[in-house]
């Protein structure tokens, strides 16, 4: 048998790519899994991690945060193994609460209109079940897991979302510290991750590795970005246009609506209506809830003071949103079709005064990124049974806020933690390479891919 010491660590999901994180430690018997996402460009079942390497119900479920790539299966593990109890910290708890269940009324409407078999993969009671099985848990307060309680887990504030958190556990004779999606940077409202006492021995790091690939120059400082937004606001607005700025629901949205509130406080953009989509609401409700979990000096408005969107697929919607100036801030951040800021874009790109700006990642599969590279004349298609539309706006750019770490900032936090053994995940290829050959030695290297089994020894 192998050494007391040594650890066992397979990736389900969430290795080689950026993905449906999901990964067991398996430790004297005892098992232990950290996120239950789903793949955020896949449907069905292929979205969901190689649970089929589960070969019983895992003792406890630790999940780092609410962004769907790291709890969106959450229900349906809880379907299979009704028993898990899962830990989260409260604000994390709330958010998944509502993205779940954001989730399921997703999958219903792809299953009516895209005829998906197998979806919705899990309810709404589902999501009711599986949110009464999560203890929340506070962070820099261990707790114990274990059937001795032999094992001692912590979660530290990793400055990613509301919430987010890297989670440390020490295991007889094998301490682990799993950083999740994290980021060193203040942003608006979230100040950047607690590094972990310097004193704790961690004998492996798994790491997010998001960024690899992104080199200096493509490291853009976020309040300098701030105000090129503003610039670019500035000048549509003064055009009589409307500013649509798609945005991911958690994190991204409830950022930029209190940059573009700090913009206008600061007399850098006129004074106009603002308004944000459903999802992203939602979720402000519980940065409004939990706003001891932000910078110190984080300043978040009021809810109340931006507009709702509505319903974007209710007739004349979008075109009385842009019949006067105004900044949207819409779901999904990527443009997927079908969502809130595809079906305003779509009215949008038929003139030539508005303006619509990314302010976060765009991969290439998405249609944010066909807009982003579409020349005038082109004919994209916004969503479903709706015919493709020709782009006359050529005021379409992207801004590069993050709320990931850079790659100089994850080589920093491997050199202080000097850990024994690395484990890369959450990266595109590239950057998963950039992180193994750049980050240092002197310690074993690992990127696992889904389905792969690490020893990993003390
Ligand atoms: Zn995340
Ligand atoms: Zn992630």
């Amino acid at each position: 048998m192998s050494n007391r010491r040594n650890i066992t660590f397979s990736v389900l999901g969430g290795g080689g790519e950026v993905g449906a994180s999901c990964f067991k430690v398996g430790f004297n018997g005892y098992q232990l899994l950290l996120d239950c996402g789903t793949h955020p460009k896949k449907e069905g079942y292929e979205a969901l991690p190689e649970f089929s390497l589960l070969n019983r119900a895992p003792d406890a479920l630790l999940v780092s945060h609410g962004h769907v790539d790291h709890c969106g299966s959450m229900p349906y593990l809880l379907r299979q193994f009704p028993g898990v109890t899962s830990y989260a910290t409260l604000p994390t708890a709330r958010i998944m609460d509502r993205m779940l269940h954001n989730s399921v009324t997703v999958m219903e409407i792809m299953a009516k209109e895209r005829g998906i078999q197998e979806y919705p993969l899990f309810d709404h009671e589902d999501v009711g079940y599986s949110m009464r099985r999560v203890e929340c848990v506070d962070f820099e307060l261990p707790f114990r897991l274990g059937a001795d309680q032999e094992i001692e887990v912590t979660f530290h504030h990793s400055g990613h979302v509301l919430g987010s958190a890297s989670v440390l556990m020490r295991i007889p004779g094998h301490t682990i510290l799993y950083t999740g999606d994290i980021c060193e940077t203040d942003q608006e409202l979230m100040g950047g991750y607690t590094p972990i006492d310097e004193k704790i021995e961690v004998d492996t790091l798994v790491i997010e590795s998001t960024q690899g690939a992104a080199d200096e120059t493509s490291v853009y400082p976020y309040f300098q970005e701030s105000l090129r937004l503003g610039e670019y606001i500035r000048r549509v607005l003064k055009g009589g246009g409307c500013v649509l700025l798609p945005s991911f629901a958690l994190g991204r949205t409830q950022e930029v609506l209190n940059i573009v509130a700090r913009l206008q406080e600061e007399r850098l953009i006129p004074e106009v209506p603002v308004y944000a989509s459903g999802l992203g609401r939602a979720i402000y409700e519980v940065y409004n809830r939990f706003q001891e979990y932000l910078a110190p000096d984080a300043e978040l408005r009021p809810l109340e003071q931006f507009g709702r969107i509505g319903n974007v697929f209710d007739p004349g919607v979008v075109e009385r949103l842009l019949s006067e100036p105004s900044i949207l801030v819409a779901t999904s951040g990527m443009m997927m079709e079908n969502t809130p800021s595809a079906l305003i874009a779509q009215e949008m790109v038929k003139y030539n005064h508005h303006g619509i700006f990314f302010v976060g990642y765009v991969d290439q599969d998405t249609l944010g990124y066909r807009l982003l590279n579409a020349n005038p004349g082109d004919r994209l298609q916004f969503a479903l049974g709706h015919p493709a539309v020709e782009i006359k706006l050529e005021n379409i750019r992207r801004l590069h806020f993050s709320a990931h770490a850079s790659r100089k900032a994850l080589r920093k936090i491997i050199e202080r933690i000097k850990p024994k053994n690395v484990v890369y995940v959450h990266g595109d290829p590239d950057a998963l390479a950039w992180m193994r050959e750049n980050t240092g030695n002197g310690f074993r290297s690992y990127v696992p891919g889904i389905g792969q089994h690490l020893t990993l020894e003390a």
